[in-house]
C-alpha cells in the first residue's frame, strides 16, 4: 500500500473533489466520516477486486453497496450493456428492455405491475404517494434504524449515512411533514399494536426494510413481517416492503422469498433497486394490479421520469438477474458463511466480543455486544472498535463499507483467491480492534 510521504491519487482528487462537492462525495458515507483517513478513489473493477488510482488492489466488500451481485464488470452484462448502448442510450420512449425486466421482476416477486424508476428513493417515496392515494389517509409508520432513501418523511431516525454521520435529525424536512411520520422500535410488535390502536384509520401505510441492513443487519424476528402485514389488513392500511437492498439478493425473489412466500402473504406494496439496474441507476416499485393501476396514465396518481426505465440500465439489470441463476445464490451464501468463520474467528482469537447477524449472504458485525434486535441495540455497540478494523483491513487490500452501521455484501466473483487476501488480513485487523479506545 501507499504508505508515501507524497500526497497520493486519492488524496489529490479527494482535495479538488472538496472545492467542487460538498464533504468531497455525491453520497455522505463514500466520505470516510465514520471511520477517518481519505476515500479511495477506484479506478477500475474486475470481479470481486477493486484497484483505486493509485494501483492499489482491494477484495471489494461493498459491491457498490449491494448491485454488484455478480461481481464487477461481468462479461455477460458489459457485452449486453455495449450492444443496447450502440443503438443508443435513451429515447424518453418505451424499449423492449424494460419490459423484459418488468416482466422479469414480476415473475420473480408477488407483484403484479411495476413501475421502473431510477433510484431506490424515488421507489419509496412513490410508494408513500399511492398508500395516501389509495386510502386517503396522512400518516406513515417506519421503523427507527430502517433507511429508506433521502425522502423526507422517512428520515426520522434513519439508518446507514444518518446514524454513520450521527446527524441530529432532519433539518430542512419541514415540521408538518415530520408529523405525519410515526417512528416505532424494530420487532417490537407491542409497539406497532399500540401505534395501530391509536391511529389505525389514519394510517395510509407502515413501510419496513423487509430485513434491515442500515443499522447494520437486524433481520425480522420470526413471524414479524407477517404480523406487519397482517396488522396492516386489520386496519386498512398498506403493507410496504422495502426490498431495495435486499431484492434478489438474499434469495432469487428477496426477503419475501423466506418469509412472504413460505408462510402465504404478500406485501401490498414492495421497491426494489441495487442488483435489479446491475450497477446503473434503475430501481421499482409494484404490487397488485387494481392498487399500482392507480398510478397515471391509467389512474390520477401522478409519478414519472426522464430516465425511467432507461434501455442501458434496464438491460444492465436484466442481463444480471438472467445470470443470477440458484447456482450463484448458494455460491453467495457459502462464501458469506466461509467469510463470517473466519471474521468471528479472528476477533475471538484476538479477545474481541462480538455477534454477526445475517438476513442470507448480507452480514455486518456488531461490537462488544452480543446482538442487536432494533436500533437502540445497533447503537449501543462498540462502534469505535471499527475504525481500527476498518483501517487494517484497507491497508492490507480489503475494502469493507466505511461504517459500522452498513452491510457487507459479496458476490459471485468472491473467490479463494478473494478469501485468502481476507483471512490473511483478518488477525492484525483483529488485534487492531481489540486495542482500540473509544476517544482514538
Ligand atoms: N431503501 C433501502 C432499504 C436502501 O438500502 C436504500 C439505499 O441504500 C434505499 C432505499 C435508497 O436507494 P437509493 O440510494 O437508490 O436512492
Amino acid at each position: 500500500m501507499d504508505e508515501s510521504t507524497q500526497v497520493s491519487g486519492s488524496e489529490a482528487l479527494f482535495a479538488r473533489a472538496r472545492a467542487v462537492s460538498p464533504g468531497g462525495v455525491n453520497s455522505p458515507v463514500r466520505a470516510f466520516g465514520a471511520v477517518g483517513g481519505t476515500p479511495r478513489f477506484m479506478r477500475s473493477g474486475a470481479g470481486a477486486w477493486l484497484t483505486d488510482v493509485d494501483g492499489n488492489r482491494y477484495v471489494d466488500l461493498v459491491g457498490s453497496w449491494g448491485p454488484m451481485l455478480l461481481g464487477h464488470a461481468h462479461p455477460a452484462v458489459l457485452a449486453a450493456v455495449a450492444e443496447t448502448a450502440a443503438r443508443g442510450t435513451s429515447f424518453g420512449t418505451p424499449s423492449e428492455p424494460e419490459v423484459a425486466l418488468a416482466e422479469e421482476i414480476v415473475a420473480r416477486t408477488p407483484v403484479e405491475r411495476v413501475r421502473l424508476v431510477s433510484s431506490g428513493t424515488e421507489a419509496t417515496m412513490s410508494t408513500l404517494r399511492l398508500a395516501r392515494a389509495a386510502t386517503g389517509r396522512d400518516l406513515v409508520v417506519k421503523f427507527a434504524g430502517c433507511y429508506h432513501g433521502h425522502v423526507d418523511p422517512l428520515l426520522a431516525q434513519a439508518g446507514s449515512g444518518v446514524v454513520t454521520l450521527g446527524l441530529p435529525g432532519t433539518p430542512g424536512v419541514p415540521d408538518h411533514v415530520a408529523a405525519d411520520t410515526i417512528v416505532l422500535p424494530y420487532n417490537d410488535r407491542a409497539a406497532v399494536t399500540a401505534a395501530f390502536a391509536e391511529h389505525g384509520d389514519e394510517i395510509a401505510c407502515l413501510i419496513t426494510e423487509a430485513a434491515p441492513g442500515n443499522m447494520g443487519v437486524v433481520p425480522p424476528e420470526p413471524g414479524f413481517n407477517a404480523f406487519l402485514a397482517a396488522t396492516c389488513r386489520q386496519h386498512g392500511a398498506l403493507f410496504v416492503s422495502d426490498e431495495v437492498m435486499t431484492g434478489f439478493r438474499v434469495t432469487r425473489s428477496g426477503q419475501w422469498g423466506l418469509d412472504g412466500a413460505v408462510e402465504g402473504w404478500t406485501p401490498d406494496l414492495l421497491t426494489f433497486g441495487k442488483v435489479m439496474g446491475g450497477g446503473f441507476p434503475a430501481a421499482a416499485f409494484g404490487g397488485r394490479a387494481e392498487l399500482m393501476d392507480l398510478l397515471a396514465p391509467s389512474g390520477p396518481v401522478y409519478q414519472a421520469g426522464t430516465l425511467s426505465g432507461n434501455p442501458v440500465a434496464t438491460t444492465a439489470g436484466l442481463t444480471t438477474l438472467q445470470h443470477a441463476t440458484p447456482e450463484v445464490y448458494e455460491r453467495l451464501l457459502s462464501f458469506s458463511g466461509q467469510l463470517q468463520s473466519a471474521v468471528s474467528q479472528a476477533l475471538s482469537a484476538a479477545g474481541v466480543a462480538h455477534a454477526i447477524q445475517t438476513a442470507g449472504s448480507m452480514f455486518s458485525v456488531f461490537w462488544g455486544v452480543d446482538g442487536a434486535r432494533d436500533f437502540d441495540e445497533a447503537q449501543a455497540q462498540e462502534a469505535w472498535r471499527y475504525r481500527a478494523f476498518f483501517h487494517a483491513m484497507l491497508d492490507a487490500g480489503v475494502y469493507l463499507p466505511p461504517s459500522a452501521f452498513e452491510a457487507w455484501f459479496v458476490s459471485a466473483a468472491h473467490d479463494e483467491e478473494a478469501l485468502s487476501r481476507i483471512v490473511a488480513a483478518l488477525p492484525v485487523a483483529a488485534t487492531a480492534a481489540a486495542a482500540a479506545t473509544p476517544s482514538e
